[in-house]
């Protein structure tokens, strides 16, 4: 079986203030809670990790060199110092704002590993890749662009975001959301073996509410959810997890 996963984005949002939130949902997970994760800006990372009680803290980001002359980023290593145990990698605000490209995040998810981080490894389609009906070339080509070869189910997760659905209240069809979380598990079969290529948890991400994740954790291939906006508040993400649990 694999490992069930809710993991919180909370991007440039939240103070010192937004611990309370962190600390409220500790203390509201069910028994059989899934992974929860929450990825808070960096400033908060160790006080998150100090506050977290059965939650994993992860970075948004990191650097793909351990150090060196880049002001204003921050290393895997360091994440990992402040107790975080996750990076998200790839998302598309990054590929876009801060022009990533795949070879970048490869580097960074090899970073991640060589800090003892793991990589939350994010793809998707853009909406005029969706509508030109390109979606699958463009997955296929950001798994075989962003994702190392060393990958295993233990050190990696990938989440699909549709970058049109992030953030925007649209949400694929379940039968979408099955087509591409198919193909992904198809391509890691292809690439790293059954055994491998089956037990990477893969992840929707894309306006996900406490009114939806049921319906969009049906789908076989789906093992749970990057939340945006719906982890800011612990008492819309406890719902998230709960349908997961
Ligand atoms: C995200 O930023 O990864 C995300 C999925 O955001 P939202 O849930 O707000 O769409």
């Amino acid at each position: 079986m694999r490992r069930k996963i809710a993991a919180g984005n909370w991007k440039m949002n939240g103070t010192s203030a937004a611990l309370a939130e962190l600390e409220q949902l500790g203390t509201s997970l069910p028994q059989n809670a899934p992974t929860v994760i929450i990825c808070p800006p960096a400033p908060l990372l160790f006080r998150a990790c100090e506050a977290a009680k059965g939650i994993a803290i992860g970075a948004q980001d990191c650097h793909m060199q351990s150090s060196g002359a880049y002001t204003g980023d921050i290393s895997a290593g360091m994440i990992a110092d402040s107790g975080a145990t996750y990076v998200i990698v790839g998302h598309s605000e990054r590929r876009d704002a801060h022009e990533e490209t795949n070879a970048m995040v490869r580097d960074k998810a090899e970073a991640a590993w060589a800090a003892g981080l793991t990589p939350i490894l994010c793809i998707g389609e853009a909406l005029e890749d969706r509508e030109a009906d390109n979606t699958l070339n463009i997955i296929g080509g950001q798994l075989a662009g962003s994702l190392p070869s060393d990958v295993s189910a233990e050190n990696t997760v990938i989440a699909y975001e549709p970058i049109w659905a992030i953030g925007t209240g649209k949400v694929p069809t379940l039968e979408q959301i099955i087509e591409v979380h198919d193909f992904i598990r198809s391509r890691l079969i292809a690439r790293f073996g059954e055994d491998i290529g089956n037990a990477i948890p893969l992840l929707y991400g894309g306006s996900v509410k406490p009114d939806n994740a049921a319906t969009i954790f049906k789908a076989e291939n789906v093992d749970g959810a990057l939340v945006g906006g719906a982890s800011l508040k612990a008492s819309d993400f406890a719902p998230i997890i709960a349908a997961l649990a």
